[in-house]
């Protein structure tokens, strides 16, 4: 069922107990956005779980509270809600949607989001899943503490690219500034954002090596190795360097992964690379998806650039 601020406010109201979960391989706007209302829940009284079945990549341990999201154990867990945040189908939470059993509430901004919960709220204008829970938390009237704006200014800043993507909008600037205003210092959370090891900056360099192009320089596409990416530890932000090469309409990354499988991302400057990534059983939004292909990592590179150029074909830039 489609739901307003109000009527998710109200049902969380209702509940006493909660489990909230964000997608795999999370990211900034993922942990962000579930640390954020988890604070905001607990302030209200509520008992409430964070499980995420995926490790924390070191890069986003600084958040409030991060120490307290727990992964899902085989046990089943009653409570009253199971909140799903940043994830836009079942699969994206692992194994959480099998150990808990409640009704599902999802909130969302992802325009591939295929309305798997019981209650939905859905807004693909919004840059991040952060900007939707500092509404709901208004709507809550939640205090906005220091540790909420900082959990919620890394959400905003980390999907919209620090507000240099096309999601960025006047009100996502304004919700910035309220959480700066809350505490969140942008400067500091910059700062932890860009630290990495040494391994994470000397693999970017092995990794910047496989860059290719393709459909006339309009794909560019990088390669990371199992052998390297377990190196990296981290190979978030490596797709962005392909993507600023003049000419490059639609930047992609391969990454070996467990089980014969290839993890691919993908970034666009105008082409709808969310429907390419769902025709692989994977989503996002227009200009950065990504999705799993089961194959060599050559079996992955060949599909996946004949279906880019291909869309290259089809859309007059
Ligand atoms: P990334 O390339 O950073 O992993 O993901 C880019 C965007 O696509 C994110 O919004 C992410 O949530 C979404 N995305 C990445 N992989 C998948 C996937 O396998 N399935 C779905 N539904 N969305 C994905
Ligand atoms: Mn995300
Ligand atoms: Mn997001």
């Amino acid at each position: 069922m489609e739901m307003s601020f109000a009527s998710i406010a109200a049902l969380l109201a209702a509940a006493r107990s909660l489990v909230i979960t964000g997608h795999i391989h999370p990211d900034g706007d993922c942990l962000g956005s579930v640390l954020a209302l988890y604070h905001g829940l607990v302030a209200a009284g509520k008992k409430v779980q964070m499980l995420i079945d995926d490790d924390i990549p070191a890069m986003y341990r600084f958040m409030p509270g991060v120490e307290l999201i727990g992964k899902p154990a085989d046990a089943k867990l009653v409570c009253d809600a199971l909140v799903v945040l940043d994830a836009s189908d079942a699969e994206r939470i692992g194994k959480v949607g099998a150990v808990v059993a409640a009704p599902v509430i999802n909130i969302d901004h992802h325009t591939s989001n295929v309305k798997f919960a019981d209650y939905w709220l859905i807004d693909s204008q919004a840059a991040a899943t952060g900007e939707l829970i500092l509404r709901l938390l208004r709507e809550m009237r939640t205090e906005i503490t220091e540790d909420i704006a900082i959990c919620l200014y890394t959400a905003i800043a980390t999907d919209c690219g620090f507000f240099k993507y096309a999601n960025t909008s006047p009100s996502t600037l304004r919700d910035a500034a309220q959480l700066m205003e809350c505490g969140a210092q942008p400067h500091l959370i910059a700062e932890q954002l860009d630290t990495r090891p040494l391994a994470t900056l000397t693999a970017l360099g092995k990794v910047l090596q496989t860059l290719e192009f393709h459909a006339g320089g309009q794909i560019a596409t990088i390669s990371v190795t199992r052998e390297v990416g377990e190196y990296a530890q981290n190979t978030e932000g490596f797709i962005n360097y392909p993507r600023t090469v003049e000419g490059v309409e639609v930047a992609i990354m391969f990454k070996e992964a467990e089980d014969k499988n290839v993890r691919v991302s993908l970034r666009s400057k105008n082409i709808d690379v969310s429907s390419i990534a769902l025709t692989f059983g994977g989503g996002g939004h227009m200009r950065a998806a990504g999705c799993t292909v089961t194959g060599s990592l050559k079996d992955a590179q060949v599909k996946v650039v004949a279906a880019v150029t291909e869309a290259l074909d089809r859309t007059p830039l």
